[in-house]
């Protein structure tokens, strides 16, 4: 016996036995339990249909976040110094020209693990004599949108110890000027180095005040990535940061791009020759400078 069946006995029996009021009750009943499942049965089939329609019909909507830039395409990467230029050299006798070479390999290797679609050049990739103004050109040829030149301090006081970064501008104390002064003098050993560069004195504090406001168009820039790498040196590996300071730099003179010069440490201090002169402090170091490059691509980006 189906339901509907079942239903009309019960009207049947109820009114046989004279209950007229219940009967219509238990039909009044039915009928919106009718009602209610019919209804129930059109919304499911509507949302049914709609859920279809839009999955088929569905149109990619415009989304608010616009392509990604991608602005920094290519970076140079400079080891100070090299060849028949040790730069300086620690109390055990770390040369610094072969210890940049390893921080700026290290540094490469880095980038292009984490940035496989990055152009890295290197200005010198063996221990050899590059000029200055070579450096440069090689940067500009490569078309780099960034230029970052890895060197050791030197300080006649032994104790000595930090990091500082430099971009190209006025400096605001001797102090600057002769790290400025000291990592220029190696033109002196270029050939013709008078020709080169329009005979510029690596000595003269004046020959620094004319070249000050070179690469001016990228001081924002510069800075911005400069503070990130002393941001890094600080704050994840604890070095002593001296900031970003300003100096006339022969070596980001010419360059068409944000640059920078990284002095990763003083290499006449004993403590911070041993750390530089390590893989350990050299991987921190092309760490810090990478990671820096990375926040930094980022912003530049967004
Ligand atoms: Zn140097």
């Amino acid at each position: 016996m189906d339901c509907f069946t079942k239903w009309n006995l019960k009207i049947i029996f109820v009114c046989g036995n004279g209950n007229c009021k219940i009967t219509s009750l238990l039909l009044t009943i039915r009928l919106i339990i009718e009602k209610i499942m019919f209804l129930a049965i059109r919304v499911i089939f509507i949302a049914a249909l709609f859920l279809v329609f839009g999955v088929v019909h569905a149109e990619p909507q415009p989304t608010n976040n616009p392509p990604k830039k991608n602005l920094i395409r290519t970076v140079c990467l400079d080891a100070g110094h090299g060849g028949k230029d040790p730069g300086c050299l620690g109390p055990k006798g770390a040369r610094e020209g072969k210890v940049t070479l390893k921080i700026i390999l290290e540094l490469g290797r880095k980038l292009k693990a984490e940035f496989p679609d990055l152009k890295v050049i290197y200005t010198r990739e063996t221990d050899e004599f590059i000029e200055l103004f070579e450096r440069a050109d090689i940067a500009n040829r490569n078309k780099a949108d960034l230029f970052i030149s890895v060197h050791c301090n030197a300080a006649a006081n032994k104790s000595a110890y930090g990091t500082e970064t430099y971009t190209m501008g006025l400096h605001k104390t001797d102090g600057n000027l002769n790290v400025a002064k000291r990592e220029n003098s190696v033109i002196l050993q270029e050939k013709d180095y008078q020709t080169a560069y329009n005979g510029f004195d690596p000595s003269s504090p004046l020959a620094h005040i004319m070249m000050a406001n070179y690469q001016s168009a990228f001081m924002a820039s510069s800075v911005k990535f400069a503070s990130l790498v002393e941001d890094q040196f600080a704050k994840t590996y604890k070095r002593k940061s001296f900031g970003v300071k300003q100096a006339g730099f022969l070596v980001i003179w010419r360059t068409a791009m944000p640059s920078v010069l990284v002095e990763t440490g003083f290499l006449t201090n004993a403590e911070e020759e041993e750390y530089l002169n390590s893989e350990h402090g050299q991987s921190q170091v092309a760490d810090a400078i990478a990671t820096a490059f990375k926040k930094y691509k980022e912003d530049i980006e967004k």
